[in-house]
């Protein structure tokens, strides 16, 4: 027979065994090979000596009938023979399995010490670095949080993050977190909002008793036997001056014990009025650091990211509207496009920018600013009279809000030194001076860059 002939006969053949013998002899036929066919006489090898014994044994007469199927021979024999060669690849072909099969095994075993972990961290797995957006706004807490991550305790103990809601702050602390666990597993983290904080404190110490004492001794183990803590939203924290010093103590503990400790609020310590000065002095002890709102481009690109995240087609124009029109909270800005997101879903229709605009009804703001509306604003956000800035009144406020307005109608407007002038009642030079000011210092001066950014957003310009 030639060999490709002699292979598809064995292949029968082998097809007729498993065919007629019991399942529990088919792992000895798996490895069966032929190795030749002459006259009636089907000559096979195996690796398995055991498997040779048992198939001579007790399926001989089994195998020849299911030889004489295929072959049609009546004086059809079968020799089975062990090999060397045959035991030798079937060894190797089963250690490559195993191999593979404990490779599967750690590699479930760590998926499951991580989602562990991440439920006992108490993480939410959304929040993580890479899917946080990175803006002019944020670089700066992005940063510190990563370098946190990267050396917990080393630099910034404790790291206090601050800024309005819906800014990213709990993702930034909890992207600590999953860091941490992703790369330095052997540490523990435990997350925490101050509301569980507290209520679990108040449940363990209800009771003035011997179970009391326990459970507050395990309250604390929970709360001190950890190497991250990330407390969020403490200016929720209540003035019970007990769960207060209860704070104190967990903070001492991890804080001397040499743990990191990060905090979240809505404001600065000084201005939580529930907090004790004791806490506030050790909050304020490390770095305190502040998520203002994001700009146009960030805002756009997260958009963008939730879009991909979401396999969406969309219009780029329906980005930047809803981009444009949400500018002080991410959250909302998140609100909004899946409001839009879900009504195209529902209507089957694709996001355009016409229908963003329909389901979010904006007030449209793409008349041209003019320097009145700029005034305005400006003069709003330092406190002033409008009519001061174009007067020739000479504080400190008023001098400011009016170079800071001059500056802004020159960026947005584009105009001339000269028309600007006209409408301050000033002379050219005057408009041309205070420009330069604000040109100079708005990198380096806080106050400023913030102004400017704020009155932008205020003329729904970021
Ligand atoms: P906060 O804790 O400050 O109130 P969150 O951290 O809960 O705000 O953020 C609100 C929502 O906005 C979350 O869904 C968060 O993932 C998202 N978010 C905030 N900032 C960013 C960012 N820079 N990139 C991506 N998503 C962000
Ligand atoms: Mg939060």
């Amino acid at each position: 027979m030639e060999s490709i002939e002699l292979k598809r006969f064995w292949e029968q053949v082998k097809e007729e065994l498993l065919g007629v013998l019991p399942e529990n002899a088919h792992p000895w036929v798996y490895p069966l090979e032929i190795s030749g066919y002459d006259k009636g006489v089907l000559t096979i090898v195996t690796g398995q000596m055991m498997g040779r014994d048992i198939l001579r044994k007790n399926y001989y007469d089994l195998m020849v009938s299911a030889l004489k199927n295929v072959s049609g021979e009546d004086n059809s024999r079968i020799v089975i023979i062990y090999d060397e060669n045959a035991a030798k690849k079937l060894k190797k072909e089963s250690e490559k399995l195993q191999k593979k099969a404990l490779e599967t095994d750690i590699k479930e075993q760590a998926f499951e010490n991580l989602s562990n972990m991440q439920s006992a961290a108490n993480l939410n797995l959304k929040y993580k670095f890479d899917n946080f957006v990175v803006g002019e706004s944020n670089k700066f807490a992005y940063l510190t949080a990563m370098a946190v991550a990267k050396n917990p305790a080393e630099k910034y103990n404790p790291l206090f993050i601050y800024g309005n809601s819906g800014l990213g702050k709990t993702h930034l602390m909890q992207a600590i977190g999953h860091y941490i666990i992703f790369n330095n597993p052997k540490l523990k983290v435990k997350y925490t909002k101050t509301e569980d904080y507290v209520n679990d404190y108040i449940t363990n110490s209800r009771k003035n008793n011997s179970t009391n004492i326990e459970n507050m001794s395990k309250f604390n183990r929970k709360y001190t036997n950890i190497d991250i803590i990330l407390i969020d939203d403490i200016q929720f924290i209540e003035s019970k001056i007990k769960s207060m010093e209860n704070l104190q103590y967990t903070f001492d503990s991890l804080y001397n014990k040499g743990k990191q400790i990060v905090i979240t609020s809505d404001r600065v310590p000084k201005d939580i009025p529930t907090l004790t000065a004791a806490l506030c002095t050790r909050f304020e002890m490390g770095l305190m650091i502040e998520l203002t709102p994001p700009d146009l481009d960030t805002r756009f690109k997260i958009l963008q990211k939730l879009a991909l995240e979401n396999d969406l087609k969309f219009e780029e124009n329906a980005l930047k509207y809803i981009a444009k029109n949400y500018s002080n909270n991410v959250r909302e800005l998140e609100g909004a496009f899946t409001k839009v997101c879900a009504y195209a879903e529902i209507t089957e229709q694709e996001l355009t920018l016409a229908l963003a605009k329909s389901v979010l009804k904006c007030d449209e703001n793409d008349d041209e600013i003019d320097f009145e509306q700029i005034a305005r604003v400006s003069a709003g956000y330092f406190g002033v009279d409008l009519k001061d800035l174009k007067g020739t009144a000479r504080g400190q406020k008023v001098s400011i809000a009016r170079h800071i307005s001059v500056y802004l109608c020159r960026e947005i407007t584009n105009q001339s030194f000269v028309n600007i002038a006209k409408y301050y009642n000033k002379k050219h030079t005057t408009i041309m001076f205070a420009y330069e000011k604000i040109r100079k210092e708005k990198d380096t001066n806080r106050d400023i860059s913030n102004a400017l950014r704020e009155i932008r957003q205020a003329l729904k310009l970021l």
